[in-house]
């Protein structure tokens, strides 16, 4: 059984920002998730792409931020159950809660933290008769390492941000860039557009549109897609096809714990603390929802911090909590690591 404070569910940015917050209250976190590794959607949709809505950080790319989260709760040394999904939550009679795996790991918290995202990712898949059979033999949803396309021909499919902004970044390391989309319209930000538009002027995105791939052949691994333009039908020679419709959000077995969901997330108090309906458990990240709620990093974050203060009141009733900056606390870390200001020098001067 593993014991710990604040059992945080998903290891994304919100978890782990949760976890530093935590640290700064004495409180220890352990996280559990479904992936291999930490970082959420950032390291496992878009981990090469910048993000530029992260304070103080102009530019940032979203496998960076997710080292940089590591680094900064690294001294609060968090222990981490990955690859795992959780599956049932259960109330003991002290108030505390045994959270249990799909590969039956049990983990005891008086506070449990969801910070589940979008929940398991599941991304829409095109109605393709065989293409499940290609699936990692040329056929991927989600693009990880961007060198994994270096000189080879590429089909990307969509019509999104994903599909435009992996088709502009992709002509630069694939030999062929082609994209297909079933309109001639592109709902993705002007600037990409625009991009795609001026490569393929330039000859370095081939753009097929308004066309749906239907059919996908090869032996042992993709060789050619069928593509279907009007009342044309054609085979175009590719190394990979990447379909980019996006991820169809399923909080999976989270949805059967009792809590409050409403239209796929769970509904949270964000007046106070972001608990949900069961005390003791919250809500935080992109995976809860409140009037006028934003699925952005940043307030994941935010709510990650205030859920620490209610944390803290739970695990020490009736201990009262001044916060101070840690600009005058310093940063005392559970691996015996001490971080503070240096101290103002005190001097005669003569
Ligand atoms: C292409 C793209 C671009 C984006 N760009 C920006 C941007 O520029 N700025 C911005 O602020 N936001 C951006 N976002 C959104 C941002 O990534 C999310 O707001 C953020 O990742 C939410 O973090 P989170 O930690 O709440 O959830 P997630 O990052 O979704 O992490 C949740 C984790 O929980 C795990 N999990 C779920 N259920 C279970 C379970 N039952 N058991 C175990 N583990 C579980 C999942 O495996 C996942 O790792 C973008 C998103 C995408 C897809």
């Amino acid at each position: 059984m593993i014991k710990t404070d604040i059992l945080i569910i998903g290891a994304g940015p919100t978890g782990l920002f949760a976890v530093f917050e935590a640290g700064l209250l004495k409180l220890k976190c352990h996280l559990i998730d479904a992936l291999p590794q930490a970082g959420g959607q950032c390291s496992e949709i878009y981990p090469k792409k910048p993000i530029y809505d992260i304070p103080a950080y102009p530019e940032i790319l979203a496998g960076d931020l997710t080292h940089k989260l590591m680094e900064q709760c690294k001294q609060f040394e968090p222990g981490f159950t990955l690859g795992e999904r959780a599956e049932t939550i259960d109330k003991q009679d002290d108030g505390t809660f045994i959270v249990t795996t799909n590969k039956g790991t049990k983990h005891h918290a008086p506070v449990v933290a969801i910070a589940g995202g979008l929940g398991s990712f599941e991304p829409r898949k095109p109605l393709i008769d065989n293409l499940a059979n290609y699936e990692d033999k040329g056929v991927e949803y989600i693009i990880k390492e961007p060198e994994f396309y270096r000189d080879k021909k590429v089909v990307i499919a969509g019509g999104g941000d994903s599909a435009l902004d992996w088709s502009i970044f992709l002509s630069d390391v694939a030999s062929e860039v082609t994209l297909i989309h079933r309109r001639s319209e592109f709902r993705g930000h002007l600037d990409s557009v625009e991009k795609v538009q001026e490569l393929k002027n330039a000859g370095k995105i081939n753009l097929i549109t308004p066309a749906e791939v239907v059919g996908v052949e090869g032996d042992n691994k993709i060789e050619s897609i069928t593509i279907k333009q009007g009342d044309d039908t054609f085979k175009k020679e590719c190394d990979h096809f990447v379909p980019l419709f996006g991820l169809s959000p399923k909080l999976g077995p989270i949805a059967n714990w009792g809590l409050e969901i409403e239209k796929n997330a769970i509904k949270v108090n964000n007046a106070l603390d972001y608990q949900t309906n069961i005390p003791g458990v919250f809500a935080i990240g992109d995976v809860n929802t409140y009037p006028g709620k934003l699925k952005l990093i940043l307030c994941g974050f935010h709510e990650a911090t205030l859920m620490c203060q209610s944390a803290y009141q739970i695990i020490n009733p009736g201990k009262k909590y001044v916060m101070k900056y840690t600009t005058v606390s310093g940063v005392d870390g559970f691996d015996g690591t001490r971080k503070e200001a240096p101290k103002a020098v005190v001097k005669k001067i003569e």
